[in-house]
């Protein structure tokens, strides 16, 4: 479906639980600030979970995302893959990796296609320093066991904090080109509330200059139509080549030009932005009390009709 504001709205991020093995500093707990709609009732179940894929693919919506939380935290993750994919072109997932070991193949068989992880230290000690746990090396047989199942791209998130973890970028590209993955840099991100507290003070980096460093070394740019980010390839160490991802939202125009996402939360409502949390439609309430299929996609529609950049020009 196409938005007020000539964006097709096409792909959808649904996190599926609030809980999380990690606590990092800097996380924006994927804009959830509050306990609602669904959270008394307990978690949305699988089945509500591919209700909510089912009427989001009749609106257009082709691609999802599965966040948290920690999705892997899920006892029904598998299924919850399972079903969802067989209405979507597309299932991917974004973990920390924490439990990838143990799941890699099972969700490759479900029907995922695509895994980021979340790899914002390359040692135990920054590991430690970000996420509050000891859990380094777990999430590093975790990245290559993703590569094993088959899992295809594997995209490493890796949140550019500074004096954190600026000064490993380069070690992160050689890193991730060696076993075959995507390197995804991140700006830390924050509302515009947010961006005046003192963790975003003293680690906010601006990416800019890394994308000129990157331009200024690809031999091929590619852009993804979702938030014009580009994708820069480099040759790497032995005639290899390395693929580095920038994600710019800080007061990028262009970036929220071009969001065709629609979010939904753990508590079961649709979340048309990121930062914004005025503008929330309940779809479990519905959901629950048995709706029809016509009332849910009208809702679907009124909460895209919602959306709105966040950043403008
Ligand atoms: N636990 C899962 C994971 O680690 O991928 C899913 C949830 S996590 C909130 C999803 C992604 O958001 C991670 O890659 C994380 O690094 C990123 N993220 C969290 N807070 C952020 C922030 N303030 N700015 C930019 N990215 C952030």
């Amino acid at each position: 479906m196409i938005d007020r504001f000539e964006r097709n709205i096409n792909n959808m991020r649904i996190s599926i639980t609030q809980q999380c093995n990690l606590d990092c500093f800097y996380c924006h707990h994927e804009g959830e600030k509050n306990e609602g709609a669904g959270v008394e009732n307990g978690h949305l179940t699988p089945p509500e979970i591919e209700k909510i894929t089912q009427i989001a693919s009749q609106v257009g919506i082709q691609k999802l995302k599965i966040t948290g939380g920690e999705p892997l935290l899920r006892k029904d993750i598998v299924e919850i893959v399972k079903r969802t994919a067989k209405h979507m072109k597309e299932v991917s997932m974004t973990t920390n990796g924490v439990l990838l070991k143990k799941y890699a193949g099972a969700l490759n068989g479900a029907g995922l296609k695509r895994i980021n992880i979340s790899f914002d230290a390359l040692d135990p000690t920054t590991f430690q320093r970000i996420t509050n746990k000891e859990f380094f090396y777990e999430v590093k047989e975790g990245i290559e066991s993703a590569i094993c199942a088959g899992l295809y791209p594997v995209k490493l998130n890796m949140v550019i904090l500074k004096g954190v973890n600026d000064k490993d970028i380069q070690v992160a590209m050689d890193y991730a080109s060696e076993i075959g993955a995507v390197l995804q840099l991140i700006e830390f991100e924050g509302s515009k509330e947010e961006s005046g507290n003192s963790i975003f003070k003293k680690h906010y980096l601006n990416l800019r200059d890394w994308e000129n460093w990157l331009k200024s070394r690809s031999v091929e740019v590619r852009q993804r139509r979702m938030h014009r980010r580009n994708k820069y390839i480099l040759p790497s160490e032995n005639d290899g080549k390395a693929e580095v991802e920038i994600v710019r939202a800080m007061h990028n125009s262009e970036f929220c030009q071009n969001c065709t996402r629609l979010r939904v939360t753990s508590s079961g409502e649709l979340k048309p932005c990121l930062l914004k949390n005025d503008n929330l439609i309940n779809i479990i309430g519905p959901i629950r009390k048995g709706a029809s299929d016509k009332e849910l996609k009208d809702l679907f529609e009124y909460a895209i009709l919602k959306k709105e950049p966040y950043w403008r020009a």
